[in-house]
């Protein structure tokens, strides 16, 4: 899965954190139905769930253990889609969906998952196989069912799914309305880009915590800039407020847009948070190569799905980012 896909799926904050739960705590439900109107990566979040389900790794989808490469190349015998997106269902589909059922699973790992996309396309005499699955579900087989809105999924059904709804995602769009509601440009570019709706935004916005993790991470980056103690304050000052990994989260979401500014600066190109040009400025000249430290701030960052050591993880990238300095 590639890192763009992930940062997309990562914005649907709330069914994201239910999905890296359930990985931790090695606790999947049964069946999943996935709400999200046009616009929304309701596939790209069906096949990640799917993943997550059989991924064997120790990070969350790790796109490394068996199952995340065969799956990615279409070779995973105990995960099928049925794609009924085009409205139609055809009779080897069919008899795909009655397989599901009845024949155990091929690999040793011994959990089934399947995919039905756009549930709702699929007339309800067809699916009477599935309800009765869902009605009494078997061990070890896992069913994920998209649509567009619930209100087009028989309630038999949907009253038996744990409902993951996404929200339509543009980071763009979202800036855009902030800034018509009178918030500032650099505001409204971070908020847009760590929250996936206005409600959340708002919300955000709001809360002293959040607010606290923004202004460590200016100084932080100030300190980067022009001073030598950048992991003293991290240390001393900065674990007061980066106490989990939720909060551990939004400091690196929050991280990686500054570090976007600063690879944008190098290569001459318009960058997005004002406040901080000065010390991003001097940064694009100090560092050789901000992508690298980019890369790992989006790798630390998937550590935070198997519960590391948040204090060791931070104290370790912040070296790196010290030693990629000039
Ligand atoms: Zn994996």
């Amino acid at each position: 899965m590639n890192q763009q896909i992930r940062e997309i799926l990562q914005k649907q904050t709330i069914p994201y954190s239910i999905i890296e739960n359930s990985f931790n705590n090695k606790s999947f439900l049964h069946a999943y139905l996935i709400e999200g109107g046009a616009g929304t990566p309701l596939f790209s979040f069906a096949f990640f769930l799917a993943k997550a389900i059989l991924c064997t790794g120790e990070t969350l989808v790790c796109d490394k253990c068996s199952q995340c490469l065969r799956m990615e190349h279409d070779r995973y015998p105990d995960f099928q889609i049925i794609n009924a997106e085009k409205n139609t269902i055809n009779r080897e589909q069919l008899e795909d969906l009655q397989d599901v059922f009845s024949l155990k699973a091929v690999e040793p790992l011994g959990k089934k998952v399947y995919i039905i996309h756009h549930i709702d396309n699929i007339p309800s005499n067809t699916l009477n196989i599935l309800l009765k699955f869902i009605e009494e579900p078997v061990d070890e087989i896992y069913a994920i069912f998209t649509t567009l809105s619930k209100e087009k999924v028989l309630p038999t059904i949907s009253s038996r799914c744990q409902v993951l709804r996404l929200y339509e995602v543009s980071s763009k769009d979202l800036s855009e309305q902030l800034i018509n509601e009178g918030w500032d440009e650099d505001e409204s570019y971070i908020y847009a880009n760590v929250t996936s709706n206005l409600e959340e935004a708002k919300s955000i916005k709001t809360d002293d915590g959040f607010l606290k993790i923004k202004d460590l991470v200016f100084d932080l980056i100030d300190k980067l800039a022009f001073s030598d103690d950048a992991l003293y304050y991290l240390q001393t000052y900065g674990y007061l407020y980066i106490k989990d990994t939720q909060t551990c989260r939004l400091f690196l979401s929050v991280f990686s847009l500054v570090f976007k500014d600063i690879i944008l600066i190098k290569n001459n190109l318009p960058f997005r948070i004002k406040a901080l040009e000065k010390a991003n400025m001097k940064l694009a000249e100090r560092f050789i190569n901000p992508e690298e430290i980019y890369s790992s701030i989006i790798i630390t960052t998937s550590y935070l799905s198997i519960n590391a050591n948040i204090s060791l993880l931070l104290d370790s990238l912040f070296i790196k980012i010290k030693g990629g300095l000039k």
